[in-house]
């Protein structure tokens, strides 16, 4: 049976309404060796949280994807609790980042065997928890791949062909983009379970970065753009725009990459509100055109179909 995993449980694809792809509910950059459950008090980020995330339940949002990997703040039965509290489904990834927030452990695995641990969270549940991932989250550095970073790309592809979980890699680059979509066709993975993250932030050059995104588009992938809301929307909306009139409305993932708990901040910090998607950028695309069914493909059934496991 076809299922999206949520912290709470397996759900049928169809009770995902609006659903934002890439959020933070909290992170700590304090770095993989120092990182732990003791940095934080779960019931403050949760309050701290909540509100956020009722913000934009009252939009219609009805899931958010959480995209903080293992070592760098993710917390199922925080996730679970926030779930619970505000009706919204979560989704939480197994994976890895990049340096400096990788264990020292990481550096001695084969990318098989890597795996195997990522494999094992979604069949037994992360940690103690029993919560199950419902993607998995990984990073590249910048420009061409750095040994680690290949062995983390090539594990991603290994777990993904063994549980079926979509992988989404923090890129914003394009070679890095392209040499981690050459690492996955290697190991025999589908692109169209790849989500290039953050793909709005390749290259500064508009035009450049128009091709770099036809080039990516044409081998198949998905990309995101997630900076929606942290500078001008017109950024965002000449990418969309630009992808849709080529016919890749089926490719194209929005989100904001926004909110977070700040770890070691006070009060959590400053947190970026995640309303900007459906209050601000949404009505833009309206405004030039954008029919509903096509918002309806952006918003609802892109990231149904690429959360959809079996
Ligand atoms: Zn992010």
């Amino acid at each position: 049976m076809a299922c999206v995993q949520t912290v709470l449980g397996p759900i049928a694809p169809e009770e995902l309404g609006l659903t934002l792809i890439h959020e933070h509910v909290m992170v700590d950059f304090v770095g993989a060796d120092k990182t732990g459950p003791h940095r934080w008090d779960r019931e403050v980020v949760a309050r701290t949280m909540q509100p956020y995330l009722q913000a934009i339940a009252a939009q219609g949002v009805t899931c958010l994807v959480e995209c903080t990997p293992n070592y760098l703040g993710r917390d199922p039965e925080l996730l679970q609790g926030l779930s619970r509290a505000t009706g919204l489904h979560l989704v939480t990834n197994t994976g890895l980042y990049k340096e400096p927030y990788l264990p020292p452990w990481a550096f001695d695995l084969a990318p098989e065997a890597l795996a195997e641990r990522w494999i094992a969270e979604w069949e037994q549940g992360i940690c103690e928890t029993g919560v199950r991932p419902g993607f998995i989250k990984i990073a590249v550095n910048p420009g061409p791949l750095l040994p680690i970073q290949q062995t983390i790309v090539r594990a991603a592809a290994i777990a993904h062909l063994a549980t079926g979980l979509s992988v989404m890699c923090h890129t914003g680059h394009a070679i890095a983009a392209q040499e981690s979509l050459d690492l996955i066709e290697a190991e025999g993975m589908d692109p169209a379970r790849y989500i290039v993250a953050h793909a709005d932030g390749i290259e500064a050059d508009p035009t450049a970065a128009e091709d770099d995104h036809v080039a990516l588009l044409r081998r198949g992938v998905w990309l995101e753009y997630d900076g929606i809301g942290w500078g001008p929307l017109e950024k965002q909306e000449r990418l969309v725009l630009a992808a849709l009139e080529r016919g890749y409305a089926d490719q194209i993932l929005l989100s904001q990459d926004a909110g977070w708990y700040h770890v070691g901040e006070p009060g959590g910090g400053e947190v970026q509100p995640m309303t900007a998607l459906l209050g601000q950028f949404a009505p833009r695309l309206r405004a030039v055109g954008v029919s509903e069914p096509l918002l309806t493909r952006l918003l609802v059934e892109n990231p149904r179909r690429v959360l959809r496991v079996g």
